[in-house]
């Protein structure tokens, strides 16, 4: 069953139950975990005198993937922070990341125990997207040695849901399952979701589904409108990472909430410690402004997850500050992204949000890449447009308006082609940069 006694309760009660398990997991980690406690120790940390969430954020460092990746390295094939404090006989959950940013791909994993952890994190997501156990729920993400795909196969499972794995066939066989399964829901990647609406023969508005749980990628209002309308379904985002293994910021009711009021993914505090800090002070920041995104696991006590920074950013939401009144904080929906993924184009800083936003509020655009080459000294920016089914008829009319709608918001001239662009069931490559470097 869903606990929902904290969601409404008050934000230092939700408080305290964080500090009151963060507290066990930094003693626990401290006593048993070479990796953390050979990170802290170099750091000077005194584990005895943090008493509580504030001593945490100001004494402890912060982790990344790049230690992780050496940590590995050094200790292969785990590392450290795996190794150590699994009782005997409890099984290991082993993911791998998919590693493209050159740099390798990290090992993370969890026990069993942790998993039903997750699960129950996942049922605040569920539940507040309407869902309820024994409905059919089809999931598109395919099933692979990747995170992505099998914590949600698992916590759908868990929450009671009829889960159809779809996600490692072809598109038309996927709606062939749909056809003949009738889910009410889909579980995937946001533009995974348009695709199959794009491909299928009969409108998919006819479907039985009619919650779309989208993800793993940023999208504008306007497309999510669209995709709704499209599958005549409601959708709700949310948000995770490989180092957490876990989606840990999900919409409420309110969805992606509207143009003037922009829904909030809400962190599920009692899971999870979201830290949202000012990139110059490494303060918290306050409600509505912009910050980066570091996550403490308040359930991974065998393998645990202290002060990870994700380098992704977005807009901080303060307990309360929902339409809903819940006393979780979270993150507004559509803010996060990378805040290493700034691109500097003629010059100019130009924000891959800003430009998802840009090409996503022209009707009929499917899907877009962006290469970036060099001719002679200068910077060519072409777009390759996709367009829905249908919008076949204007195409230099839809180049035109995302041309302008881009140089509204970058200042910048790109050039727009129609074309085809290839889909991924999990996140898009929506960048290309092949410029010549000195
Ligand atoms: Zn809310």
């Amino acid at each position: 069953m869903h606990d929902a006694s904290t969601e409404f309760a008050d934000p230092d009660q939700v408080r305290a139950l964080q500090w009151s398990k963060l507290d066990g997991i930094i003693q626990r980690t401290h006593q048993t975990n070479p990796f953390y406690r050979g990170i802290w120790e170099a750091a000077g940390v005194d584990v005895e005198s943090v008493r509580n969430v504030g001593d945490f954020q100001s004494a402890l460092p912060w982790v990344d993937k790049s230690m992780f990746l050496a940590d590995q390295m050094a200790n292969p094939p785990a590392g450290t922070r795996i190794s150590t404090a699994i009782d005997p006989g409890e099984a290991l959950e082993y993911y791998t990341t998919s590693g493209t940013s050159g740099r390798g791909s990290e090992l993370h994993a969890q026990t069993t125990t942790e998993l039903a952890a997750m699960v129950d994190m996942y049922r605040y997501g569920f539940t507040w997207a309407g869902l309820t156990a024994g409905e059919k729920m089809a999931l598109t993400l395919p099933i692979t040695m990747l995170a992505g795909g099998r914590v949600e196969y698992q916590a759908a499972v868990g929450f009671g849901m009829s889960v159809l794995p779809i996600g490692n066939y072809d598109a038309e066989r996927k709606l062939e399952v749909i056809r003949q399964f009738a889910p009410t829901s889909l579980f995937g990647s946001t533009t995974y979701f348009a695709h199959l609406a794009a491909v299928s023969d009969e409108p998919v508005g006819n479907s039985s589904v009619r919650t779309l749980l989208t993800g793993l990628e940023g999208v504008g209002l306007s497309y999510v409108q669209r995709l709704e309308e499209a599958w005549g379904a409601q959708a709700f985002d949310r948000f995770g990472c490989a180092q957490m293994r876990a989606d840990f910021l999900f919409s409420c009711e309110h969805g992606f909430g509207s143009a003037g009021s922009p829904g909030v993914l809400h962190a599920i505090d009692p899971f999870v410690l979201v830290e949202v800090l000012d990139p110059v002070t490494g303060q918290q920041v306050a409600d509505g402004e912009y910050g980066e995104i570091f996550v403490t696991s308040l359930y991974h006590r065998d393998t645990p997850l202290i002060r990870c920074r994700l380098y992704d950013g977005g807009i901080y939401r303060a307990p309360g500050s929902c339409a809903c009144g819940r006393s979780f904080s979270g993150i507004e929906v559509g803010s996060i992204g990378r805040t290493d993924g700034v691109k500097k184009i003629k010059g100019v800083n130009v924000y891959p949000q800003a430009v998802d936003k840009a090409i996503f509020s022209v009707p009929g655009v499917e899907e877009y890449h962006i290469r970036l080459f060099s001719k002679g000294e200068a910077d060519v920016a072409q777009v390759t447009l996709m367009l829905a089914e249908g919008e076949a008829g204007s195409p230099a009319k839809h180049a035109e308006a995302v041309a302008e709608s881009l140089r509204h918001a970058t200042g910048l001239r790109f050039d727009v082609v129609i074309g085809h662009v290839e889909r991924s069931e999990y996140k898009v490559a929506r960048w290309t940069d092949e410029r010549s470097r000195d």
